[in-house]
């Protein structure tokens, strides 16, 4: 039945399961009535009253459902979709205040779950700055995030930075890391330095596995294995770097990569170190390029890493693991990124070389 621009004053003991009802105007209750599936579109429906009308699969579409009652209605599956809603009731229950709580628990969930683990922002500085340079912009930073307490804040600098780093640092809230480390503990291996030589400077974080590692100085899953279990062994946090070419990508086994590298780059590592390590995802063609992963790629792939990790360590391993975000974060995407549900913080590269977009990303984690 279609009812198109009518003035309804009462539909009582009705029962039509394809009833679809446009531009009326019901100003009417609707008693103990089938309206199973119909439809209301664009129908003024203000105040209107339906009792114990089994309702199941209606769809009501840009209604003005204002002060309208439902009283011991069958709803399952209906759909209210840009309907005016204020002062409707559900069984006696505003809607609004409905939807306040539910907006708010989902929240709530949400934050809870981000609050079980550290939001992690960290500079990878890559091969940049000389001493000076580097004293001057951590100078620079402290006074900026002194403020910053919910977000851990790193920088990871060239080896020859550390010293200088750890000094202007020291007594603040920025931890330093460096941004490899050797997988021996010492010896014939010249032109590298060990986990060991890091830790005894007071460094805390290392940055493992980078894509630029990868690709010019050819690391491997079991290198980076290697490296991961040197680094704890010596104390240290390492940020472990996982993430797929472009190609891999277009070849649609992202997937695919990301479970391998980190079951390889993760073997053999109990969850009690797993704990003690942070993973950044960082899509390879998104590093250094200005291409950035859209939050919900970023998110997609985060939560696949935190599902893989619940498969090999079980959900409360995985749910402590800081996961975060690299690739062309910057001053203007981070907080969409870090928003995200599985994306806690973030690996920077170049936004890391300026203190006031370090900051910012800084601070839309802390909101995040
Ligand atoms: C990185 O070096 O890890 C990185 C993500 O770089 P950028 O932010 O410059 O893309």
């Amino acid at each position: 039945m279609n009812i198109i621009n009518e003035k309804i004053s009462l539909i009582s003991e009705c029962s039509s399961e394809d009833l679809r009802i446009e531009r009326s105007r019901l100003c009417c209750d609707i008693e103990e009535s089938t309206l199973e599936g119909s439809a209301f579109i664009r129908t003024q429906l203000k105040g209107a009253g339906f009792v114990e009308n089994d309702i199941r699969g209606a769809g009501f579409l840009q209604c003005d459902l204002s002060g309208a009652s439902l009283e011991k209605c069958d709803l399952t599956g209906a759909a209210i979709v840009n309907c005016r809603l204020d002062g409707m009731t559900i069984d006696g229950v505003s809607v609004h205040e409905m939807m306040d709580f539910y907006k708010n628990n989902h929240k709530e969930n949400k934050t809870m779950n981000k609050a079980t683990r550290k939001a992690i922002i960290a500079g990878n500085w890559k091969m940049n700055k000389t001493r000076p340079e580097a004293k001057a912009l951590l100078d620079e930073l402290k006074g900026m995030v002194a403020d910053v307490k919910s977000v851990e804040i790193v920088a990871c600098v060239p080896f020859t930075n550390l010293e200088t780093a750890l000094a202007a640092t020291e007594g603040t809230n920025i931890r330093i890391g460096a941004e490899n480390c050797h997988f021996e503990k010492s010896g014939a291996f010249t032109g590298e330095i060990s986990a060991d030589m890091l830790a005894e400077m007071g460094v805390e974080y290392v940055v493992l596995g980078h894509s630029e590692r990868r690709q010019y100085f050819a690391e491997t899953d079991e290198t980076v294995n290697k490296r991961t279990k040197a680094a704890l062994a010596a104390g240290l946090k390492p940020i472990v770097c996982v993430g797929e070419l472009l190609w891999e990508r277009e070849c649609n086994i992202t997937e695919e990569v990301i479970a391998r590298q980190i079951k390889l780059d993760f073997f053999g590592i109990e969850a009690d170190d797993l704990k003690k390590c942070v993973i950044a995802y960082e899509p390879v063609w998104a590093i250094g390029t200005g291409k950035t992963a859209t939050a919900d790629q970023a998110e997609e792939v985060c939560a696949f890493i935190r599902a893989t990790l619940a498969k090999l360590y079980g959900a409360d391993v995985a749910e402590a693991i800081t996961i975060q975000y690299g690739g062309s974060m910057n001053a203007a995407n981070a907080a969409e990124l870090v928003s995200k549900k599985n994306v806690d913080g973030g690996l920077i590269g170049g936004a890391s070389l300026k203190a006031a977009d370090f900051t910012t990303i800084i601070k839309a984690a802390e909101n995040g």
